[in-house]
């Protein structure tokens, strides 16, 4: 088995020391499920009644979490509901798309308990870095001990934690860290956008291995093994739409020919249809797949990028052999409308063996949350730890 491709748990589980064990088990427990009552998570974690109390009670006291009465039903006994507590960790989760970004708080339990979002002219990441920086000093001096981590969802090529390639937005090496704030230095995750929706959908399908794929402009995806994705020795694994299942003869913007890309987003549509390359070739796919149903042109240019999503998808399946495949983006939207294309296309590029019982497609959940959800999944796996907690507790 090569490095990096190994099971690496859900969320990756590191060895616990005796002062966190349980307590560990138990918050992410509760960062999966906010709201279980303590009697379920007790049940969950093979815990006596006693135990689970106890180690809830202390959780509230470092400011953990926070346990709500239950009304029990039947003749239980009396339970709580454990959920995150209001003045526990928190962690930034930035999403910089291609035309707008996104900086949100995250609590324990997921919720995003203050957001912001703009815009940002594609030419000039100087800038975007500028607005993001103010946006963390804020953040920082208003949640103070409380943020532990920052995590970026980014849409380009990461490679050894550093942005270097968003070729859609001509972007070259962008150097993140300016982002850190100026006297304390926080744990700085980065990950591409595609992987972490990847890790968020993953999770919540609950498959053990799944291919995650998404169309925006160009295929982004990431195969994530039991909770964790497989992004390979720098970091720069899951680039699915560079793969040559595309027309040799056409360049894409990577710098390389025949790329996947360019046959199933807005940019092929528009070659189908005829049309010069687009602008925006997101909002060009969504005008396309709005058309499909009264314009036989736009079906038929749908239906081409289904079915060349079709043979990738299974090309990938053989060679990764997932247990599902989650649809992402203009991935959903495409299957709806052309299911038989692209079911076809799947099934005859699958290796006689597979076909018997293909791993299911499956359409995402998230939607556009799904890559700023799990940025903040893998900032709260970096603090879930024995490192994390002592440091909390020592705050
Ligand atoms: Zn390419």
């Amino acid at each position: 088995m090569s490095p990096g491709i190994g099971p690496s748990g859900t969320p990756p589980r590191r060895g616990q020391s005796a002062r966190w064990r349980g307590a560990l088990d138990l918050l992410r427990l509760v960062r999966r499920e906010p709201g279980i009552t303590r009697t379920a998570a007790a049940r969950a974690l093979r815990l006596s009644s006693g135990s689970a109390t106890d180690i809830a009670a202390r959780l509230r006291d470092l400011d953990l979490v926070e346990e709500s009465p239950v009304t029990p039903t039947g003749r239980g006994r009396p339970t709580t509901a454990l959920g995150a507590h209001p003045a526990g960790p928190v962690v930034v989760a930035v999403d910089i798309r291609h035309e707008d970004y996104e900086v949100a708080v995250v609590d324990l339990a997921g919720t995003v308990v203050r957001t912001e979002r703009d815009r940002h002219p594609g030419d000039d990441p100087g800038w975007l870095l500028g607005r993001l920086r103010t946006s963390l000093d804020r953040i920082r001096r208003r949640y103070r001990h409380r943020l532990r981590a920052v995590s970026i969802a980014a849409a380009g090529t990461i490679s050894h934690g550093r942005f270097v390639q968003a070729s859609t937005l001509n972007w070259y090496d962008i150097d993140l860290d300016a982002l850190q704030p100026r006297r304390t230095r926080l744990p700085m995750l980065v990950g591409n956008d595609a992987t972490l929706a990847g890790v968020a959908e993953a999770r919540r399908h609950g498959s053990r291995t799944t291919l995650y794929l998404t169309v925006e402009v160009g295929v982004g995806g990431i195969l994530v093994d039991e909770g964790a994705p497989v992004t390979g020795a720098t970091g720069a694994g899951g680039e699915f739409g560079h793969l040559p299942f595309g027309d040799p003869a056409l360049a894409c913007p990577c710098g390389a020919y025949g790329c996947w890309d360019l046959d199933v987003d807005g940019r092929a549509m528009a070659r189908y249809r005829g049309d010069p390359p687009p602008r925006d070739p997101r909002s060009y796919a969504g005008t396309t797949i709005g058309l499909a149903a009264g314009d036989p042109d736009a079906a038929a240019a749908v239906e081409r990028c289904a079915t060349a999503l079709g043979r990738g998808i299974a090309g990938l399946v053989n060679a990764l052999d997932p247990d599902s495949v989650v649809l992402g983006g203009l991935a959903g939207p495409v299957r709806r409308l052309a299911e038989p294309a692209l079911t076809a296309s799947y099934t005859s590029g699958l290796m006689a063996f597979r076909r018997a019982a293909p791993p299911p497609l499956r359409t995402a959940v998230l939607g556009d949350r799904a890559s700023i959800l799990g940025a903040a999944d893998v900032a709260f796996d970096a603090f879930l730890t024995d490192a994390g907690l002592t440091d909390w507790a020592n705050r």
